[in-house]
Order: structure tokens, then sequence, then C-alpha cells
């Protein structure tokens, strides 16, 4: 099971567990509740999210819990990235409301403008056993968003050493991941230590 009811997730989880010849289904896809996200870290967000989906469907449940975690606002919008955007999931608002705080602060060149994306990843499996991975991806914040692809706050972030931010990049090139790289995004680098521990 996939523990997600975020669709830009759910496709990019998908496409990570394909190649292992893992075939998931969503907790959105069967219609189970979201739990409250009530932990106060991304790898105990994680943990809920993966813990109640597999002891609702006994089967094994892999979660992210990710965000953006910005330098200059003191680490916001952090485990809030996702409610940062609304109800109405609206994430050109909530890049708004991130260079409107930047701008706030004088943050207006590129080194008062670093971010990090964060993923926690959980595997929980039926008999309670948990599996815990983090990746994380450094890069600076642009202004105004580039790309149309990828979700989330993408278009807004340059990941170090690139030239396109990961809106503008297809999701192998956001991904990296092997046989031609070696991890660029946040989830791909906390997946591919997941892979290795859990899928071989
Ligand atoms: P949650 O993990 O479901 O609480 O939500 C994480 C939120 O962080 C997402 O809704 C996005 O706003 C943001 N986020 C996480 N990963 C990415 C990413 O790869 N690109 C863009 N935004 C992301």
């Amino acid at each position: 099971m996939i523990a997600t009811h975020n669709p830009g997730k759910l496709a990019e989880m998908r496409e990570l567990l394909t190649p292992y010849g893992v075939d998931a289904l969503s907790a959105g896809e069967l219609g189970l509740k979201e739990p409250e996200e009530t932990g106060t870290s991304f790898g105990d967000n994680a943990r809920i999210k993966a813990q109640s989906v597999a002891e609702a469907t006994d089967l094994p449940a892999f979660a992210d819990d990710s965000g953006l975690v910005v330098d200059a606002l003191d680490g916001e919008p952090g485990i809030y990235s996702a409610r940062w955007a609304g109800p109405d999931k609206d994430f050109a608002r909530a890049m708004r409301m991130i260079e409107d705080k930047l701008h706030g602060r004088g943050a207006l060149s590129p080194d008062r403008r670093k971010a990090h994306f964060i993923s926690a990843l959980c595997v929980a499996w039926p008999d309670g056993h948990l599996e815990q991975f983090e990746g994380r991806v450094d890069g600076v914040l642009v202004w105004p968003p580039r790309g149309d692809k990828g979700f989330g706050y993408d278009p807004m972030f340059l990941p170090d050493g690139h030239k396109r931010t990961f809106g503008e990049m297809a999701s192998e090139e956001k991904h990296g991941l092997p046989p031609r790289g070696r991890g660029l995004s946040h989830r791909a680098r906390a997946f591919l230590e997941l892979a290795e521990a859990c899928l071989g």
C-alpha cells in the first residue's frame, strides 16, 4: 500500500516502486480515512501514515512525509508545507506567501534564499515492524516560479549545481535515479536507501 492521498506524490512513489516489481494501491484509491498528522517531525508523521494504513489493510504500507525547509524563515513551512497551500491546495499562493515572507526579511540574494526539501519514508509491516529512512536535497528559492512539471513547491526550487528548477525538470531528471544518476530529489535519495534495505 502507498499511504498517501496526494496524487503528485502517488505518481512519484509508484514510479519509484515499479522497477522493483512492486505493484501498489494507494490509501486514496481505497478511500481510507487520512490519519491526523500530529507528529512534530517528518519522521513521526511518515510513521503515523504508514502505521494507520498497515493496520487498516493488513498489508505492508509505504509512506512519505516531506516538505520544504527555508533557512531564512527559521525552517518554515517545514512539516506544515502542505497546509500552507490551504484546503484548495493552491501552491501558487503558498509560493507567493514564501516569497512575501522572504521579502519581509530582506532575503533577496541567493545566499539568503537557501532551502532544502526533506523526505522521510516509512515502511510499516502488518506485524508492527517499522523501517525508516530520510533524504535531503539542498538548493535556493527563485522568483518568479519556473516550469509547470512536478508539484507543490517545485517551480520555486533550484537544486544546487543545476540550472533548471524541479518544476522545469522531467521526473527522470528530478529523481536522478541509477543507472544514470545517484539520486537527486529528496524522495529519490531516501528511496534508494529504502530499496537497498527492503527491496534487495
Ligand atoms: P505531506 O508530506 O503530505 O504532509 O506534504 C508535503 C508537502 O510538501 C507537499 O504537499 C508539497 O507541498 C511539499 N513537497 C514535498 N515534496 C515535494 C516535492 O518533491 N516537490 C514539491 N513540493 C514538495
